[in-house]
């Protein structure tokens, strides 16, 4: 199938590019990185009047540090942090997730901010970001407003972003040099979306210890506090009583899932405390 007949438009500044996405008289829809809008126009899932292509705009591209924060606009690609184009600020974490999504090919086009925005429950940016507490930064036509990645999604498929706003990019907190992560991810071939993911990343310097399980069709599970599920400090072995509490109020309830999904979690953790 070929998409439905839409007008298209590539404005090089942000205002422009949201005042388009404002429009009410039409269906707009944003296009990044096309590796997950195109199939959907091709089986008119989404059938758009326009087609607003960002990724003219040099700020949607723009990466920053601060000595806290990294900052990394939404047309970032996974290749650009795979290749090390952007800086590493958590210690190797973002190169690797980048490596572990699809294959080159996507990574070449695919982005940070589509990924997100794109919402589905296996994509990696979503686990790992969330591992990392990064925050989404969001842009209307009057505020910009930051949201933690991992509320950003608000279902399978769905964000929670207006017509009118864009995902600008991506603000994530640099991690000391003592800190240590893992990121597992299950999927029956390399370059297949995830069928289970977990995440690690412990920052005792800055009293972080986040744990994070995902692909679990819906919105991962964050632990913010993982030392609960380790015997109260970060070198516990992990409670598998709490884990699988947790998988069960959010609907894992099939023992063989609930296992992968541990069994992802636990060599995340693992593979933190061989760093
Ligand atoms: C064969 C294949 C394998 C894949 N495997 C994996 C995998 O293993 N792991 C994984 O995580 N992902 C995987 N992906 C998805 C890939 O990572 C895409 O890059 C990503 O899902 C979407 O990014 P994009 O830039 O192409 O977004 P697009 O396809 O351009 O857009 C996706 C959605 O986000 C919206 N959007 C994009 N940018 C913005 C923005 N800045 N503000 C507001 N809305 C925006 C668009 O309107 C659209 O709704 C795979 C994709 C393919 C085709």
């Amino acid at each position: 199938m070929k998409p439905v007949n839409f007008e298209y438009a590539r404005p090089a500044d942000l205002s422009a590019a949201i005042a388009l996405g404002g429009r009410n008289d039409a269906t707009v829809k944003f296009i990044a990185g096309g590796q997950s809008l195109g199939p959907m126009l091709n089986l008119r899932l989404v059938q758009p009047d326009l087609l607003v292509d960002i990724t003219a705009i040099a700020e949607l591209k723009h990466v920053e540090q601060t000595p806290d924060v990294l900052f990394i606009g939404s047309c970032v690609t996974h290749a650009d942090i795979e290749d090390g184009r952007v800086p590493d600020v958590t210690g190797g974490a973002m190169r690797a997730v980048a490596a572990g999504i699809a294959y080159r090919a996507v990574r070449n086009r695919g982005t940070i901010g589509g990924s997100l925005v794109h919402a589905d429950p296996s994509a990696d940016w979503l686990s790992a970001l969330a591992a990392l507490g990064a925050q989404a930064v969001v842009r209307g036509p009057r505020q910009e407003r930051r949201i933690p990645v991992e509320t950003l999604m608000t279902g399978v498929f769905e964000c929670g972003l207006a017509g009118d706003e864009m995902l600008t990019g991506i603000e994530v907190h640099r991690l000391s040099s003592g800190a240590r992560w893992g990121f597992y991810k299950y999927s029956r071939k390399t370059g297949e979306f995830a069928h289970a993911i977990g995440a690690y990343v412990d920052d005792p310097d800055r009293s972080i210890c986040r744990a994070v399980i995902g692909a679990i069709g819906s919105r991962p599970i964050v632990f913010s506090d993982a030392t609960s599920l380790l015997g109260g400090n970060s070198h516990g072995a992990i409670d598998r009583g709490l884990v699988e509490s947790a998988m069960m109020t959010h609907g894992i309830t099939d023992p063989i899932d609930q296992q992968i999904h541990f069994a992802c979690l636990r060599r995340a953790v693992e593979q933190a405390r061989l760093r």
